[in-house]
């Protein structure tokens, strides 16, 4: 019997996020969390898909990365799917920032971890975490692939016009300094599922993926290529989101250290994780900001004014990223938000006729957990909502890699 599954790893600073998939039918076997390692309340929540059993949820500490990955194991191995069957094929980890080294999933070697370790400057946040869940899934598994799936790799293709900041060069090569953008899986995934919905091949198609979940990026798609996507440096960058504020004029910054007198970790902290949505509003859930409005009152009108300010950003993307491709096939919606508010897909869209760009209300209503067209029939751009599925992308490129027997390219 050859080994058909693979588990893909998404090893956060303080959680890790594991699927276990078949990859002789795509079908999840099992899929779970573990947050809060190292805390006194860590929690395990265990899904057995291929059971059909009980969710499971368990708490407790969970000192570090290696625990929780011995914890993974042993709940796998209750449903029979232990990590040491011979049906594992590989491990694939996401890892957030592969620099402009890494243009393809990677399988891992000491080069490559050093590399990854190496890149830690421009992603101290994500990086650390990513090198402790490979080390820990090694130590598991030594005789296992272990692939590294790159989040800045479907950007890599961006043109120098698009990835370098107007900043003097030798300062920014120096630090590295340039638009590495991020969730390249789900734009990957996304654009090419959108050419399917289309019927057409990756490689005639233009597509605008607005991926709207807490984190929100957007990205330019020429013929299958990443050729412009708004997060930069860091995931800072780009469209408004739940807490980081996207675009800001640089100046806000001197001006918050010299007239606020804060302190650049004070400042860090504000762009990320106190603005966007929740700092304008206090709510980083569309869902509650929608229910704020839709009560009216008193309210309503700070949810009103943020919704309008994330509506105003994602326009002005869309209107970009229109010249940027010059032809456009499709805009489409993903993640979290893209996936499920239809108030923000019919505003983003509404007055863009004179681009092609139209929402069917009818069709906009729907829900469904399947790509579906959005825009009304026989509109000169397709309208798409697409379910992202960056696991499942993880793992076809894990296992693509691994039956290839091909080591990637560096
Ligand atoms: P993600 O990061 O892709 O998991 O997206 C998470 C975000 O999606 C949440 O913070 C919500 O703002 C948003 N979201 C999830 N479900 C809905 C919904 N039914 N309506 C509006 N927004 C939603």
């Amino acid at each position: 019997m050859s080994a058909t599954r693979v588990l893909v790893l998404n090893s956060g600073s303080s959680s890790v996020k594991y699927q276990l998939l078949d990859m002789s039918d795509g079908s999840r076997l099992a899929a779970g969390l573990v947050e809060r390692i190292g805390e006194e309340s860590s929690r395990l929540k265990h899904s057995p898909l291929a059971t059909g059993g009980e969710n499971r949820e368990s708490e407790g500490r969970i000192a570090d990365h290696e625990a929780a990955l011995k914890a993974v194991a042993e709940e796998l191995s209750r449903d029979g799917l232990g990590l040491d069957s011979p049906e594992l094929a590989a491990i694939g980890h996401r890892v957030v920032h592969g620099g402009r080294k890494f243009t393809r999933p990677t399988v891992v070697d000491d080069a490559v971890l050093a590399e990854i370790e190496r890149l830690i400057p421009v992603a101290p946040l994500h990086n650390p975490a990513n090198l402790t869940g490979i080390r820990t899934a090694q130590a598991l598994r030594p005789d296992l692939p272990q692939v590294a799936v790159f989040d800045t790799a479907f950007h890599t293709t961006m043109p120098e016009s698009a990835a370098r900041y107007a900043i003097d060069v030798k300062t920014a090569d120096e630090h590295r300094i340039r638009r590495y953008g991020f969730h390249g899986t789900s734009h990957a995934y996304v654009s090419r599922k959108a050419a399917e919905l289309l019927g057409r091949a990756p490689e005639d198609v233009n597509v605008i993926v607005l991926h709207l979940g807490n984190g929100a990026s957007a990205s330019a798609v020429e013929g299958g290529r990443c050729v412009d996507t708004s997060m930069g440096l860091t995931p800072l960058e780009g469209l408004v989101m739940g807490t980081r504020s996207g675009d800001v004029d640089p100046a806000v910054i001197f001006h918050l250290m010299r007239v606020g007198e804060m302190s650049t970790d004070e400042i860090d902290t504000l762009l990320n994780k106190k603005s966007g949505l929740l700092g304008l509003c206090g709510d980083n859930d569309m869902r509650e900001i929608r229910r704020r409005i839709d009560g009216g009152g008193a309210d309503a009108s700070p949810a009103q004014l943020a919704f309008d300010i994330y509506i105003h950003r994602l326009k002005k993307y869309i209107g970009a990223y229109y010249a940027v491709l010059g032809r456009v096939d499709a805009v489409v919606f993903t993640a979290g938000v893209g996936e499920n508010a239809a108030p923000v897909r019919e505003a983003a869209i509404a007055g863009l006729d004179a681009l092609g760009l139209a929402v069917d209300g009818g069709l906009n209503a729907v829900r469904s957990d399947a790509p579906r067209l959005i825009s009304p029939e026989g509109a000169r751009v397709a309208v798409a909502v697409v379910p992202t599925d960056e696991e499942l992308e993880i793992a076809h490129q894990t296992y693509a890699l691994v039956q290839d027997g091909n080591a990637g390219a560096a």
